[in-house]
């Protein structure tokens, strides 16, 4: 099983990985999406962990892999249909991650109706930096960005969530029972895009950290 790894040493393994999609606004109308009432959920499996201090290796015979950086959380203890001022005390930590995504083979389920769990789900798909432990107030007002090959792509706050960190986590809690070390992605600003083996990425968000990586093809 993959883990997920804190600045002052401690490990877990997650038990899942929950994302969210359609969070921002901008977004939202980059893809030419429908905001919803209730937050879109997908799961990513533990499989899909990888290190974002480390080389991403990308599949380059699935169409398009599109960058969103995201504000990751990491949980510390269950969480099973807690209250929205429950939520801080079940947070271990804050971290920076990388919603990879086969948009080509996203756009053809979307079509169909069909899931994205190949499109979110895939080997790699999930890059995490290491997690800290901040407050849960300043990580929801903060800048976050994403630079490819020294352009800024991804660049906003993590203010504009649609749904925030507490109502997220709150209403995810009351469909899966959340485990200490589980990691909730909270969705991605505008600026999504592909990447290709050779690009240097540096991924941003203020009281978290920012981590430079490099893309190759060996996946
Ligand atoms: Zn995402």
């Amino acid at each position: 099983m993959h883990k997920i790894y804190f600045e002052n040493g401690d490990s877990f393994t997650p038990s899942k990985i929950i994302g969210v999609g359609r969070n921002y606004v901008a977004h939202i109308k980059e893809m030419e999406s429908e905001r919803t009432k209730e937050p879109v959920l997908f799961l990513k499996p533990n499989s899909a962990i990888c290190n974002l201090e480390q080389t991403l290796s990308i599949p380059t015979h699935l169409g398009s892999v599109h960058h969103e950086v995201e504000l990751a959380i990491a949980i510390k203890k269950e969480a099973t249909k807690i209250s929205t001022q429950q939520v801080s005390s079940h947070i271990a930590g804050y971290a920076i991650g990388l919603d990879l995504t086969l948009r080509d083979i996203q756009s053809k389920a979307k079509q169909k109706g069909l899931p994205w769990a190949l499109a979110k789900g895939f080997n790699a798909s999930c890059p995490l930096s290491k997690f800290v432990e901040t407050d849960l107030e300043l990580v929801q007002n903060t800048t976050i960005q994403l630079s490819k090959n020294g352009n800024v792509m991804q660049d906003s706050n993590t203010r504009f969530m649609i749904f925030d960190i507490k109502t997220l986590i709150s209403h995810i809690s009351h469909y899966f029972t959340l485990l200490p070390g589980d990691v909730i992605l909270t969705g991605t600003p505008a600026g999504v895009g592909p990447l290709s083996a050779g690009d240097t990425l540096q991924a941003h968000i203020d009281h978290v950290g920012t981590y430079k990586t490099d893309v190759d093809s060996n996946w």
